[in-house]
């Protein structure tokens, strides 16, 4: 027995109700019975000349090497384009879109978190002027069709057998990351291939690359061409953490990110925090998040404390970054690369400080430090 939408096969969620059998993994997206027969949505008809594309600045070579390959390699395989934090990873897709559009064929973009949809959404738009690009996530349903969809992971499960080609944007961020009723479900929502696009691939996609089954395209430097920056890692008690977090703050002037490791250490940092700069806090629990994180990004000499909410997708202009806590258990070497990979992404402030306060001395941030050093000495 196997699921139609989630793929599962193990017996111990298999449930025979009055109607037949039907997938308890999967159960939060509706019943659905293991014999349903689902049928595939009409493939509606793409509006003309969607797949011409405008770029606002040019491609640098190295990017358009890479989209190239990937997308004459997704003609026949699935491709994962490992490219560091800023390296401009949706820009390297543009090809493999406008390749796909022109065989009046299916695309869509997924990424795990609602936040970067729409922020996506807005690229696309606008380098596909033709297309209409559509945005399915929470808050955003009642259209779900569209020549470009952007979505959630979790709206996948509207799509059945539905994409020529699967833009997975960060597969290795939560909840996408081990989460197998999403994977059965962005599999089954695909009839193509896969392009996977991250900073730090997990250990199926490096498994995939080594035994051949995914194409895997490096690019270790960022469109400007600096160094990735490098995180000072500072450990002490907490007392001194603060007042060196203090004086860091008072030393970087422009916006900062300050990451805490719980919902509960980034309020009452922030409100430490507002007692000496005007000072804003994002969590998961933020109900109006979107215009916390515009009203950041409009002050431009801010404070905002986050937790891993804001690890990735959200790029502010010149941030400088303090991860605090970072021996904190919730931080892995991946979530440390994406929150360091937050500073000097753009053309006017490319290089940007990151600082790791640490309350004892841990491995995965110094692992964190040495993998950035290795990208940076790769690509020199
Ligand atoms: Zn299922």
């Amino acid at each position: 027995m196997k699921c139609p939408r989630c793929l599962n096969t193990d017996r111990r969620y298999f449930y025979k109700g009055s109607k037949g059998w039907y997938c308890r993994r999967c159960i939060s997206f509706g019943r659905i019975l293991i014999q349903e027969e689902r049928t595939p949505a009409q493939t509606p008809k793409l509006h003309e000349g969607a797949e011409e594309y405008i770029l606002a600045y040019p491609l640098t070579p190295a990017q358009k090497r890479i989209g190239h390959e990937a997308a004459i390699a997704l003609e026949k395989q699935d491709v994962l384009i490992e490219a560091v934090c800023g390296a401009g990873k949706t820009e390297m897709t543009i090809e493999a879109i406008a390749r796909t559009l022109a065989q009046k064929k299916t695309v869509c973009f997924a990424i795990a978190r609602r936040q970067v949809v729409l922020e996506i959404r807005d690229r696309l738009a606008g380098l596909f002027p033709g297309a209409r690009v559509t945005a399915v996530c929470q808050g955003f349903t009642s259209v779900t069709e569209g020549d470009i969809i952007v979505a959630t992971t979790h709206q996948l499960y509207r799509y059945e057998k539905r994409f020529d080609l699967l833009i997975l944007d960060e597969p290795d961020a939560f909840p996408f990351r081990g989460n197998p009723v999403l994977h059965g479900i962005a599999e089954t929502a695909c009839r193509g291939h896969r392009l996977f696009l991250t900073a730090t691939p997990d250990a199926v996609l490096k498994k995939r690359t080594a035994d051949g089954s995914l194409l895997c395209l490096y690019l270790n430097r960022r469109p400007h061409g600096h160094d990735l920056p490098e995180p000072v890692l500072f450990a002490s008690v907490l007392p001194v953490l603060m007042i060196r977090l203090l004086h860091w703050l008072k030393t970087h002037p422009g916006p900062r990110m300050v990451f805490a490791p719980t919902i509960r250490e980034a309020r009452l940092l922030s409100l430490f925090l507002s007692l000496f700069f005007p000072c804003s806090c994002c969590t998961s629990k933020t109900e109006n998040r979107d215009e916390v994180i515009e009203n950041f990004r409009k002050r431009k000499n801010g404070v905002i404390v986050a937790t891993t909410v804001l690890e990735r997708g959200v790029t502010i202009p010149g941030a400088d970054i303090c991860v605090f806590h970072a021996d904190h258990g919730v931080f892995d070497e991946a979530s440390l690369i994406q929150m360091a990979g937050r500073a000097g992404r753009s053309f006017s402030s490319p290089d940007g400080s990151v600082l790791f306060l640490l309350m004892k001395r841990s491995r995965t941030a110094e692992e964190c430090r040495s993998r950035i050093k290795e990208a940076n000495r790769c690509a020199a």
